[in-house]
């Protein structure tokens, strides 16, 4: 990860890494016996704005 992240609701270069997993994971849709993929994402620590949102797991979709 090299790139600059900026939150691009106000700006702020304050952003934090987080993961979305278990109950929110991101499911493919109509494979129903997947285990999904979570789901990470940049959270800005200014506003609170979530963006950057990236799977996981891409392939299994
Ligand atoms: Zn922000």
């Amino acid at each position: 990860m090299n790139r600059t992240d900026k939150c691009p609701n106000c700006g702020s270069l304050n952003i934090g890494d987080g993961v979305w997993t278990g109950y929110a994971a991101l499911m493919p849709k109509g494979k129903k016996l997947s285990m999904g993929s979570s789901v990470n994402v940049k959270v800005c620590k200014e506003c609170g704005h979530l963006f950057g949102f990236c799977a996981d797991k891409p392939e299994k979709f």
